[in-house]
């Protein structure tokens, strides 16, 4: 089974497309940000050591981020393929995958959105507390106000979701992530997106793309 990377800006709906790419193609989402947001919840040694990173919009150094991913993909469920949602964010990261995965990556997924409309959809995100369910406050709002639709937790905004934070975030992305846009059209897996259309519509052209990519 394979291995497919979303690459996009923050806020560009990796972690939406993730979700629903996971449910219609049976492969386990793998979120770098929810695993470290999960470490931090529960006080591991690893979220204690990634809060600092978080709170100020700076890559975790790569040691730790690939270990983590290195661990959740020996299990059982994702040694033989999966959603990567937010890995790799850096050369070094993107090396690691190589080892790790192999042939098996199938295609790292560029989804492009303009960045003047980052600022509305950082803005109106919020996640839920048990699970990290995403939610906006316009585009996909929840049934009830501030609960999960799924797991009926509280709705919140996440901290490094403020306008200063984010604007730091999209540098780090221009100087260490975008390069390995390149890296994999080199490579020759890369597959871009229009992420600037309705939610199902993104997916719809995810999808098709990936069955070109497969007989093409
Ligand atoms: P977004 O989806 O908005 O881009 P994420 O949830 O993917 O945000 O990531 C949140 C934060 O988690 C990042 O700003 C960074 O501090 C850390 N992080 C997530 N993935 C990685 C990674 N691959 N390498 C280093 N740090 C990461
Ligand atoms: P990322 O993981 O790339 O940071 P998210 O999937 O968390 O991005 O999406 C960021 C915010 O934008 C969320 O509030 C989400 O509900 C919303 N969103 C995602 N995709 C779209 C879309 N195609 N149109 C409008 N809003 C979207």
């Amino acid at each position: 089974m394979p291995f497919i990377a979303l690459l996009g800006v923050p806020g560009a709906g990796k972690g939406t497309q993730a979700k629903r790419l996971s449910a219609a193609l049976a492969l386990p989402h793998v979120s770098s940000g929810d695993l470290f947001r999960e470490n931090l919840k529960h006080g591991t040694p690893i979220g204690q050591e990634a809060e600092k990173y978080l709170s100020r919009g700076e890559l975790v150094p790569d040691a730790i981020t690939i270990e983590m991913i290195e661990e959740r993909l020996a299990q059982t469920d994702g040694a033989a393929g999966a959603i990567l949602d937010g890995f790799p964010r850096t050369a070094r990261q993107a090396d690691a995958l190589e080892n790790m995965a192999g042939g098996s990556l199938r295609a790292a997924v560029h989804v492009e959105v303009p960045i003047e409309r980052l600022v509305e959809r950082m803005a109106g995100r919020r996640v839920c507390r048990e699970q990290g369910h995403v939610y906006h406050t316009k585009h996909k709002p929840p049934k009830e106000w501030g609960i999960c639709d799924i797991d009926g937790s509280e709705l919140y905004q996440r901290d490094d979701d403020k306008p200063e934070t984010v604007r730091h975030r999209l540098k780090v992305y221009e100087e260490q992530t975008a390069p390995l846009v390149e890296y994999y059209r080199e490579r020759g897996v890369l597959v871009t997106v229009n992420g600037d259309q309705p939610i199902e519509a993104v997916t719809e052209a995810i999808l098709s793309s990936l069955e070109q990519e497969a007989t093409s």
